[in-house]
């Protein structure tokens, strides 16, 4: 599919971004861009085009408050290029004080693409150690492989229990046919995403290419779903009408269960009566179908007084529905706002209250998760980069005289001629030269990538030399990476991450 085909294990290319704001909800970098605190290159030159909801980390960032980075590698070949952008993605974050999780997607590897262990042990290893060799600290943070890490296979159980089947076909198009290592490896990464979280829940962000998008949504619906006391609390603090009595006192009974510092079942039966009993409490459980059950809702007369408690639970649900949602109260605004404003103090204590209820009783106080999204590296001899073409990319193992040749030998945005070049400049747009610096080979200097945009597409720049100068560039890169990677293998063999079985 060459447009928008989000599949977390297909070949996906993406060759309309736009189309990933516009239906799937992905809000762009650059709204966010002033807020990022010392913001990284790949995000100034907008290679980080796309976030979701990364503003609960960035606030985090910057008063200094817990916050978290992971994400994934799966260990199905060399580490190359394109994945350098994830490391430094972590590496950043970490580096502005987030806690930094690096984690190997084994299980996934083999239940979804059959590679077999040893190989896997093998691309492991060569990941972490370019991880490590590119800055990330392992002493502060984590690094761990799936199968080998007991709290996170138990956190995917208890995830397990609250997706469905019916949910894997319509996310992943997962039928009769897909096998069952494959599905759990699917919820091993929903435990992954919520992972940092799990002994105290922080804004998290997952650094992703937009084609592991349905990752992140589904991840954000778990992390509500495992959210029960949120909403039993939340409804104590409503004013509800007759009809809605019975949930008020089952609010009360899970509050009272807490306030006798007792007595688990009594909240678990509480918030459940609540989530069957109740229609907007089903709502927040599947939050897919909050945008038409509420749009329903709204044309029920009688159902009026639920509004703003919609709203609520929208706002712990997908922000697509959020918006789905203002829109829908849009009409009747001004008539809602003072309830809302009171409204939304009630639900900051009701938070405050329910993360108290659920440290308390060993239970999951997720925050959504939030991700931020790089563009795909165009290959090298044009079209898409690909593990499987290894001239199309450049392996961080690569000995770094064919990195040289590589980059020697790679296509360009450049014209037929010397002269036309001269007089129309060339197409630094298009060419995935002018990508290796702009990604990779200028680092942080922003001057010199764009002195080699702006000579380009001036026609003071001619592509032999400019090969010429990336090509040296990357063979110092290389050298220089793979003097580093040396010095990580003692980092890496001192941690007790189990490579070999
Ligand atoms: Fe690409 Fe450099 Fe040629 Fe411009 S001059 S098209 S950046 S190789």
């Amino acid at each position: 599919a060459d447009d928008v085909a989000l599949d977390p294990w297909g070949s996906s290319t993406v060759s309309d971004y736009r189309k990933l704001f516009e239906e799937f909800g992905i809000e762009e970098f650059d709204e966010v861009l002033d807020e990022v605190p010392n913001p990284h290159y790949l995000m100034r030159r907008g290679v980080i085009f796309g976030h979701r909801d990364y503003r609960p980390v960035l606030d985090a960032m910057r008063n200094g408050d817990d916050f978290a980075v992971l994400s994934g590698f799966m260990p199905t070949g060399d580490p190359h290029i394109g994945h350098k952008l994830v490391f430094d993605e972590i590496i950043w974050h970490q580096e502005q004080g987030g806690d930094a999780y690096g984690l190997i997607a084994d299980m996934e590897a083999h239940s979804a693409r059959g590679i077999p262990w040893d190989e896997i042990n093998e691309h492991s290893r060569d990941y972490l150690l370019s991880l490590i060799a590119l800055g990330f600290d392992p002493e502060e943070g984590e690094l761990y492989r799936q199968s080998d890490n007991d709290r996170l296979q138990r956190l995917a159980f208890e995830l397990g229990g609250k997706a469905n089947f019916s949910e894997f076909q319509s996310i992943y198009g997962f039928d009769g046919e897909t096998n069952v290592s494959h599905m759990q490896s699917v919820v091993t990464q929903m435990a992954d995403i919520l992972y940092p979280q799990l002994d105290d829940p922080k804004p998290t962000v997952i650094p992703v290419g937009p084609d592991q998008d349905p990752h992140v949504r589904f991840a954000r619906d778990l992390a509500i779903r495992m959210r029960f006391f949120k909403v039993t609390e939340a409804f104590a603090s409503f004013e509800l009408d007759d009809a809605e009595r019975p949930l008020v006192a089952a609010a009360h009974d899970a509050r009272e269960a807490y306030a006798e510092d007792a007595d688990m079942p009594r909240c678990g039966e509480a918030a459940e009566w609540l989530a069957d009993a109740d229609l907007d409490a089903a709502g927040v459980l599947v939050s897919e179908s909050v945008r038409e059950s509420a749009v329903e809702k709204l044309e029920n007369a009688g159902m009026e007084p639920l509004r703003p408690r919609i709203r609520f639970f929208a706002r712990q649900a997908t922000d697509e529905a959020f918006e789905a949602l203002i829109e829908d109260i849009e009409g009747e605004k001004r008539r809602y706002d003072q309830h809302i404003d009171a409204f939304d103090m009630d639900v900051d204590e009701a938070e405050d209250l329910a993360r108290e209820v659920e440290a308390h009783h060993g239970g999951y106080g997720f925050i959504a998760p939030s991700s931020i999204y790089h563009r795909f590296m165009t290959g090298l001899t044009g079209g898409k980069m690909s593990s499987s073409i290894p001239a199309s990319h450049i392996s961080l193992l690569d000995a770094p005289e064919e990195g040289y040749d590589k980059v020697k030998s790679a296509t360009t945005g450049g014209r037929d001629t010397a002269d036309e070049q001269r007089e129309l400049g060339g197409e630094a747009d298009k060419c995935p030269v002018y990508e290796l610096y702009a990604y990779l080979l200028t680092g942080d200097d922003d001057e010199l990538a764009k002195e080699v945009y702006d000579e380009c597409v001036g026609g003071e720049r001619l592509c032999g030399g400019c090969k010429e100068q990336a090509a040296t560039m990357m063979r110092e890169f290389l050298e220089d990476h793979h003097e580093k990677r040396e010095e990580a293998a003692e980092v890496l063999d001192s941690l007790d991450i189990d490579l070999e079985t």
